[in-house]
């Protein structure tokens, strides 16, 4: 029996064919609107087969151009690196990078969708991609090894994210990093503070030329005006478990959606790093980033 004819069956008769011009619509509308939420939010086919990154049919899923294997420690790059071995390359404010893709035009064509089209369809999907990726992150880091106190020898103590202009935030309503970096955070159970602010505009990164893009951030960035009375009450607390250096340590998690040239999470870290010393705290700040182009 095909699929339609049983659906037609389990129907009432007399609710089917004796309903008014109003109902039937609504009928049909109801019914449209569920096939509609049968379908894959990338491809569009109708299906039942659902992957675990929500409203991604399985057919997509496997497309997903995960970065498995690192070659380069420091950017996360899955291919050989000339940026970063580089004899004389510009000091690192950040530990290193990790992406969870690589930006192929699939993952560009739903990145767009996300962050200039608004689709907050995509929002659980991409942040479930990301969490893959800091989980294998934490597998890196962290492994199995636990520290005298129980405690793992790499955790995140606060979750943040690059900002964008109050202009940008305008035009597109959210911040793409920001909403990455709460999925993260929701997931994990770990704190979100965006201590981050970007009080001019820098214009779009990907229309600049590379020398362009590190000179025009190197002044972008800046700590929002509580970032100390936060980082400390957030430092505190989680230090109080296992130390009483009178120096006080953090690990942060810098979230970003595309890893281009490293320019804006280096600036990011680099304004972050030096307002928390300037504080006594000092900062591990690790970046992850959803797309490596
Ligand atoms: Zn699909
Ligand atoms: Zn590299």
């Amino acid at each position: 029996m095909k699929p339609e004819a049983m659906s037609v069956r389990k129907l009432p008769r007399k609710v089917h064919f004796g309903m008014g011009i109003i109902s039937r619509t609504r009928f049909f509308m109801n019914w449209l609107l569920h096939r509609q939420s049968q379908a894959c939010i990338a491809c569009g086919t109708l299906t039942g087969r659902f992957s675990e990154y929500a409203g991604i049919c399985t057919t997509c899923s496997v497309q997903i151009p995960w970065i498995y294997k690192i070659r380069c420690v420091h950017c996360g790059r899955p291919t050989f690196c000339p940026d970063c071995v580089r004899p004389v390359r510009s000091a690192r404010y950040y530990v290193c990078n990790r992406s969870a893709t690589s930006y192929t035009p699939m993952m560009r064509e739903w990145i767009g969708q996300f962050k200039y089209r608004g689709n907050e369809k995509y929002a659980s999907a991409l942040g479930e991609i990301m969490n893959r990726a800091y989980r294998a992150m934490r597998h890196e880091f962290a492994g199995d090894v636990h520290s005298v106190l129980n405690r793992s020898l790499w955790s995140v103590d606060i979750v943040t994210c690059v900002p964008v202009s109050e202009t940008r935030l305008t035009e597109r309503g959210f911040n793409q990093a920001q909403v990455l970096a709460e999925e993260i955070a929701k997931r994990n159970k770990l704190p979100f503070v965006p201590l981050l602010a970007r009080p001019q505009d820098t214009g779009k990164q990907s229309f600049k030329t590379k020398k362009d893009r590190i000179s025009t951030m190197d002044n972008a960035f800046a700590v929002i005006p509580d970032m100390a009375e936060l980082l400390k009450s957030l430092v505190l607390k989680a230090d109080s478990r296992y130390t009483s250096d009178r120096i006080q340590s953090a690990t942060v998690l810098l979230v970003d959606d595309i890893y281009t040239t490293g320019s804006t999470l280096q600036a990011c870290a680099r304004v972050l790093g030096e307002k928390a010393a300037e504080q006594g705290v000092h900062l591990a700040i690790f970046c992850l980033t959803l797309a490596r182009s």
